[in-house]
């Protein structure tokens, strides 16, 4: 065997640590989401082989393609669904996903509390807030965010466990991170989903728990 460790993997890991020892924060605080769209099975794998457990796709479809194989061959490693989730979708991210990112609307949380109930597996979820209030973007505004939570609970039995936002393109985004921190904090919610591979090590600096990165990982998307 001739592998060598992926350089993308080892900078951001190294920055990963850099960031939490000046952020005085733990590094077991702090997870790795590899994300890996439009990545081929043969290049997760080599990140895999180097110790990296947790990916995250973007597209279901994407991820009903590659993933079954690599998650029945690589035991240990675990699939985040970090995109949009058409409804019709649920049942395929309820089936491979240990955790999904983007919970943003009512009738996405009747699908998803269907396949969990029928599938008797249930991911970790997160909330999706648009934080910049784009109106391209998916994802709940923060005005309404705290009444989505708790209708979350209470009227779907679904037991979110924390946020995701993707500040706008070009924009600072530490005021994304304060506001999705306020929002996480006021909820009880202990996980924080923030940061690529633009602007991970700030995200680390306001409490991300999950770090979403791609190309700085993977190389350059083409
Ligand atoms: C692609 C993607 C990322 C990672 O983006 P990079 O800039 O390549 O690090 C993070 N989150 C989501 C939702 C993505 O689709």
């Amino acid at each position: 065997m001739t592998t060598t460790f992926p350089t993308g993997l080892a900078a951001v890991l190294a920055a990963i640590d850099d960031a939490c020892a000046k952020a005085g924060r733990d590094r077991d605080s702090v997870t790795l989401v590899a994300a890996s769209k439009t990545v081929s099975a043969a290049a997760i794998e080599d990140v895999i082989a180097a110790g990296q457990r947790v990916f995250g796709e973007n597209r279901v479809q994407e991820a009903k393609a590659k993933w079954p194989d690599l998650l029945a061959t690589h035991p240990g490693v675990e699939l985040h669904v970090i995109g949009p989730v058409q409804s019709n979708k649920a049942r395929d991210a309820v089936a491979l996903a240990d955790t999904i990112h983007s919970v943003d609307r009512a009738s996405l949380c009747v699908a998803l509390a269907r396949e969990i109930e029928r599938q008797q597996r249930a991911p970790r979820l997160l909330v999706q807030v648009n934080t910049g209030e784009e109106p391209q973007k998916s994802g709940v505004l923060p005005a309404d965010v705290d009444a989505f939570i708790a209708n979350c609970r209470a009227d779907f039995g679904l037991d979110i466990v924390g946020v995701t936002a993707i500040p706008p393109a070009g924009a600072p985004p530490e005021p994304h991170f304060a506001l999705l921190a306020a929002i996480a904090e006021r909820n009880g919610l202990p996980q924080l989903s923030m940061g690529m591979s633009s602007d991970f090590a700030v995200a680390i600096e306001y409490g991300a728990t999950h770090v979403r990165v791609g190309s700085a990982v993977f190389g350059a998307r083409t």
